[in-house]
């Protein structure tokens, strides 16, 4: 129905064998471990996929948003997983339209050729959690550089990340007419920060994902590190959610079809009772299930992608996309795990692996609900519930 065009045919069919050279068994012992699949990182770096939004201009290959659905579907698809470096691909986006050109000039040119990190994303803290408004982090005006202190919770990737770019407010709730105003987006150079007032626990959870807290004491960012006006952060950063969305939901449906794949395999494979299991539709129809969901989640996250494409904003297809891909790859990922019964729990088989890492999608970056909220308020016009 969608016929990729030369060059998405050529991302797609080089993403897919740089991804052999990263089989699962590499995933595992990064997993086992919880370490940092630099490698794969590096490598992706150094094939240009990690800069593939960026502007030509500005050192990128100046790809559309569906070069990079396209990617990190086939990073997952494959049994891999984006999250390490997703954000590489996406934060800059808000350097992108918000940034003067001199900050552009600065850091793009390095984040397009992976010698410069921006992949750690300061928004939710431990108190505000989901409601962003609330957040308490301050960054106070002092001559020319502003003296940040506050906390973030799971702002992942801060340990392998040069730069990050952090939401904090700038005037108190009480001092702006709207409740979106006050917020202002900086870039925060860490690599100077680094126990200059910066500091990142690593929190363990359960799956690889290296996840941060991160304590901000009277940390000296200086003026020229603001992107656009003080005040009009949150707007900025909600410009680019939909991309991110989008991105996300491309990750599920890579997932999803693992999943799919992997099972609909060991179906046909594994005879009990003196015949396939996946000659009985108990086994079967979960698995059509999940992957009909997938197929239209597909379907929506295409739209979204078009019309994101087409200079439209997306913000309830977006949405949608993320809210649908996530539930197919949970459904495909649940299927998956009770075909191979007992065999996936076993850490070889990569299925239970599959499973924790396709899990968060249903709560993070964004929850279920609060998508759902989302499409009652904004789309079919119900009361604001929060
Ligand atoms: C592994 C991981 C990586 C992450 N990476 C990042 C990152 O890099 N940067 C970053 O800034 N954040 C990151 N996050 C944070 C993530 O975006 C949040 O966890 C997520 O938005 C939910 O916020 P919360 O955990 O504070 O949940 P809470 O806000 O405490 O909500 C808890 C539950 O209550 C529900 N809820 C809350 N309010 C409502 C409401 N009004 N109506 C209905 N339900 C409601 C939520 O949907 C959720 O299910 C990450 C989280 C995880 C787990």
């Amino acid at each position: 129905m969608f016929d990729d065009d030369q060059d998405i045919s050529a991302i797609k069919d080089g993403i897919k064998s740089l991804c052999l050279k990263f089989p699962n068994k590499y995933w595992r012992e990064k997993d086992r471990s919880r370490s940092y699949p630099e490698e794969f990182v590096k490598a992706l770096s150094d094939h240009g996929y990690l800069g593939c939004l960026i502007p030509e201009e500005y050192g990128g290959s100046g790809q559309p948003l569906r070069a990079a659905a396209v990617i990190l579907e086939g990073i997952h698809r494959s049994g891999g997983n984006g999250a390490a470096c997703h954000a590489q691909m996406y934060i800059m986006g808000t350097l992108l339209r918000h940034g003067s050109e001199e900050q552009k000039k600065k850091y793009l040119p390095g984040i397009a050729e992976g010698s410069l990190r921006l992949q750690a994303f300061g928004v939710t803290e431990p108190s505000s959690g989901t409601d962003t408004l609330s957040l308490k982090t301050t960054a106070r005006k002092d001559g020319n550089t502003y003296i940040v202190n506050g906390q973030k919770v799971w702002t992942s990737r801060a340990e392998h990340s040069d730069l990050m770019l952090l939401l904090a407010r700038t005037q108190s709730r009480e001092q702006v007419e709207k409740r979106t105003e006050g917020l202002s987006v900086f870039i925060v150079d860490m690599r100077s920060a680094l126990d200059k007032g910066l500091t990142i626990r690593p929190i363990r959870t359960m799956l690889n994902h290296a996840t941060t807290e991160v304590f901000f004491d009277e940390l000296k960012v200086p003026e020229e590190n603001l992107i656009g006006q003080e005040g009009k952060g949150f707007r900025y950063i909600l410009d680019g959610m939909n991309a991110e969305r989008i991105l996300i939901a491309a990750e599920c449906i890579g997932d999803s079809r693992w999943f799919t794949d992997k099972a609909t395999s060991y179906a046909n494979d594994r005879v009990v009772f003196d015949r396939p299991i996946g000659k009985n539709q108990g086994i079967q129809f979960p698995i059509a299930q999940a992957y009909a969901a997938t197929e239209a989640a597909a379907l929506m996250t295409e739209k979204a992608i078009l019309m994101y494409e087409n200079g439209r904003r997306p913000g309830a297809e977006a949405n949608m996309a993320k809210l649908l891909a996530s539930e197919a790859s949970w459904k495909a990922a649940e299927a998956c795990m009770q075909t191979h019964g007992g065999f996936g729990f076993a850490e070889e088989y990569d299925v239970e692996r599959k499973y924790r890492e396709t899990r968060l999608y249903q709560i993070a970056p964004i929850s279920t609900n609060l998508i759902l909220s989302y499409i009652a308020e904004h789309v079919l016009g119900l009361p604001r519930s929060y």
